[in-house]
């Protein structure tokens, strides 16, 4: 009789085919495990997905392709073949009442753009804060203009700050400020202003001047890697909601998902969840105790929507996206896909995608589709971006919890929950940006999840929640999300301020 020593390969489900999901399905698939991946929406990517429209093609933000993880490149790189990477220059401007900056701020820009009037002025505003500064420093108002003075600091930190926060910048707290643009000094960014771009010796600004993307867009990727994934056996299953956890025995033994054909359960030795960490929680079958549910309700997120306009190529600009800085619009950001890729538009035309910073049910986000296209158009063309009546079709994509809120009490309540998950449903594994609650961009998120696979197959003991901890990374003193200001590192927005409470 021959025994059979073999251990078959644990069956993992995979809720969401975001970054973190596809990845960890990938992983799986090349080790020859069984895995299902269930998606609640009809296309893959999550936040890093490519919309389609009528032809065009665009993403939820620009999605930039950088990283320092190793294994990370290798992966995008396995996934998609060199030629479908272009390599592109990254350009950026800020758009301050009808004058476009140079960011990082250099000093003949800046100086004509100004004006030598305004050039005096703002010296004389940052001389009298230096003599004089503010007395309330513990907000982020009070931490900038100490440090800048009142005119630059409400020409280039307080509007896109508080657009994109939707806080009064006397509500975030200064701590935030100073991590985020603690190098920062206005004589340092005079010093950079003047300075040839060599000879400010930041290789890591150098890096990252230029930047991968995939001639479609990031879609592009995670749409290929669902192919290879279904290829290598695995099954993607779109338009399906995992909306249980089923739990026994002190783990997960199984799953009910509804989809268009109603509900089903399936069986799962383990389970890797992007979800948004309050989902899953809430999913779990018998429930979590109160105080794990409470921790649950007390994370929010801030939302986000694009109202992508066509408007004729010539009527674009050469940046991948403009900071709005400009008061009187609610537009935060411009992202021209065209400059992110030719390939994302048509002969002739170009996309530009207006990025409203919102909090889901607020007016914008109910407002109608054809209302935000009147909107956006109007602001485009108070703006001066383009002339009147070039807008001739627009689109509307709203992308709910887009950005995990750090709030007082956020930490606590991410604790409470993965303790309670690690305890009483080991094999759910919580992965990438919302699932885990961080602001991880995706190299980041796709990391967790190789990690996670390394976990379930090889009983490594890999903690996942150390990804992006405590990481020196290129976003440090990125000026991308709290200001567009002087001399800061390029970035993607990772760091954020933590906000007020709502009641
Ligand atoms: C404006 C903006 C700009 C960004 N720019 C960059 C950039 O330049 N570079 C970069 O690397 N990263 C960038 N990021 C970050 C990047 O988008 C995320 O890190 C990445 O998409 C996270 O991957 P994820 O798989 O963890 O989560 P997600 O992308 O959120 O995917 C999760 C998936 O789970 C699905 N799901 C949710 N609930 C369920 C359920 N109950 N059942 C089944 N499926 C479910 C969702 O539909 C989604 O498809 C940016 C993010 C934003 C908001």
């Amino acid at each position: 009789m021959v025994v059979n020593l073999v251990m078959p390969l644990p069956h993992t489900l995979i809720i969401g085919a975001g970054p973190a999901g596809l990845t960890a399905a990938y992983e799986l698939t090349r080790r020859n495990a069984p895995v299902e991946v269930v998606e609640a929406d009809d296309v893959v990517g999550g936040i890093s997905r490519t919309v389609e429209r009528d032809g065009w093609r665009f993403d939820i933000g620009g999605h930039r392709f950088f990283t320092k993880v190793g294994r990370v490149e290798e992966f995008w790189h396995e996934v998609l073949p060199d030629g479908d990477f272009l390599l592109r220059p990254r350009m950026s401007r800020i758009h301050y009442r009808g004058k476009l900056f140079d960011y990082p701020l250099r000093a003949g820009n800046a100086l004509g753009n100004l004006g030598i009037v305004e050039a005096v002025r703002c010296v004389g505003s940052y001389v009298w804060a230096r003599l004089r500064p503010p007395a309330d420093q513990s907000h982020f108002e009070g931490w900038v203009s100490a440090r800048f003075g009142t005119r630059l600091y409400r020409m280039f930190f307080k509007t896109y700050t508080e657009k994109v926060w939707g806080f009064p910048a006397t509500e975030l707290q200064a701590d935030w400020a100073a991590q985020r643009i603690r190098n920062l000094s206005l004589a340092g960014a005079v010093r950079n202003a003047l300075l040839p771009r060599r000879a400010r010796g930041a290789d890591i600004t150098s890096l990252i001047e230029e930047f991968q993307y995939p001639k479609l867009g990031p879609g592009m990727m995670w749409e290929r890697c669902a192919e290879l994934v279904a290829k290598a056996g695995g099954t993607v299953t779109m338009g399906t909601s995992v909306t249980r956890v089923h739990r026994a025995d002190g783990r997960a033994v199984a799953v009910t998902v509804a989809g268009p054909d109603g509900e089903r359960r399936i069986e799962a030795d383990h389970v890797i969840s992007s979800v948004p960490l309050p989902e899953l929680v809430r999913a779990v079958d018998p429930p979590a105790p109160p105080p794990v549910l409470a921790a649950a309700d007390a994370l929010r997120h801030r939302d986000f929507l694009t109202v992508a306009l066509v408007v004729p190529a010539d009527a674009g600009f050469p940046d991948n996206w403009i900071y709005v800085h400009t008061p009187g619009v609610r537009v935060g950001r411009i992202q021209n896909f065209g400059s992110w890729s030719p390939f994302l538009v048509r002969d002739g035309f170009t996309c530009l995608g207006l990025e409203y910073f919102v909090d889901e049910g607020d007016d914008l986000w109910e407002s109608a589709d054809d209302d935000l296209v009147t909107l956006g158009t109007a602001e485009l063309e108070a703006l001066g971006l383009v002339r009147p009546g070039a807008v001739s079709a627009g689109y509307v994509v709203r992308m709910p919890k887009a950005y995990p809120v750090y709030d007082s009490g956020y930490e606590q309540a991410v604790e409470t929950m993965r303790h309670w998950l690690a305890e009483a449903l080991p094999n759910v594994h919580p992965v990438g940006r919302n699932g885990m609650h961080r602001y991880n961009n995706q190299d980041h998120s796709m990391l967790t999840a190789m990690l996670t696979v390394e976990n379930i197959l090889d009983d490594a003991d890999h903690d996942v929640w150390e990804v992006n901890v405590e990481e020196e990374y290129h976003e440090q003193a990125d000026a991308s999300s709290s200001s567009a200001s002087a001399g800061g590192r390029h970035g993607t927005g990772r760091a954020a301020p933590v906000l007020p409470r709502r009641p």
